[in-house]
Parts: C-alpha cells; sequence; structure tokens
C-alpha cells in the first residue's frame, strides 16, 4: 500500500511543478507593486503616470490571480486553491489536502 502511495505522488511531480510555478508568478506580482510605483515617481511623478501603472498592475496581478487560482491538484482533480467562492494561497489542496511539495518529500 505504502508503494502504491509513493508512486503517486511521484506521478504528482508535474503538476506540483506548475502548481508552483504559478504561485511564484502570483507572489511576485504582488512584491513588485512598490518597485514599479517608486521606478514610475521617479521617472514621472504625476498622477496619470503614477495611476496608468496602477490600473497595468491591477490587470496583471487579476490575471495572475486567475491563472494561479485555476490550477488543478494531481491527486483529486479540483482547484489546488479555491473552495467554493474561497481562494486561500496555502501550501496544501483544499480539498485532499496534499502538500504543495509532496513529490520532493520522498
Ligand atoms: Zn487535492
Amino acid at each position: 500500500m505504502d508503494e502504491n502511495l509513493n508512486l503517486d505522488i511521484a506521478t504528482y511531480g508535474p503538476a506540483l511543478r506548475i502548481i508552483r510555478k504559478r504561485r511564484k508568478v502570483f507572489f511576485g506580482t504582488i512584491l513588485s507593486y512598490i518597485p514599479a510605483l517608486w521606478i514610475t515617481y521617479k521617472i514621472s511623478p504625476h498622477d496619470r503616470s503614477m495611476g496608468t501603472v496602477f490600473v497595468i498592475w491591477v490587470i496583471i496581478l487579476t490575471i495572475t490571480t486567475f491563472w494561479s487560482a485555476v490550477a488543478t491538484c494531481p491527486r483529486c482533480g479540483k482547484y489546488f486553491h479555491v473552495n467554493g467562492m474561497t481562494i486561500l494561497y496555502l501550501r496544501k489542496c483544499l480539498h485532499c489536502q496534499l502538500h504543495i511539495n509532496a513529490d520532493k518529500e520522498q
């Protein structure tokens, strides 16, 4: 039984790598907010340019949020970070509790 479980976890690797990559893009987008506005302020300290960069950042954040939210869990096939109307970026699947690094922990 344990061998079957380990074999299953080994096959989850590609899907878990996709989930990890999408999470990195999502959190990278969040972390880019302050540097993007700071650079914009140094180049052009006008409300219009700051507002434009903010709107572009919100659009990119919306896209990366949906992109990372629709990543499916390789074990249960449901959305890894979505349960009902709730999006939670935890390190475990919200449905079957599969850890995001389960393929690395062998
Ligand atoms: Zn799952």
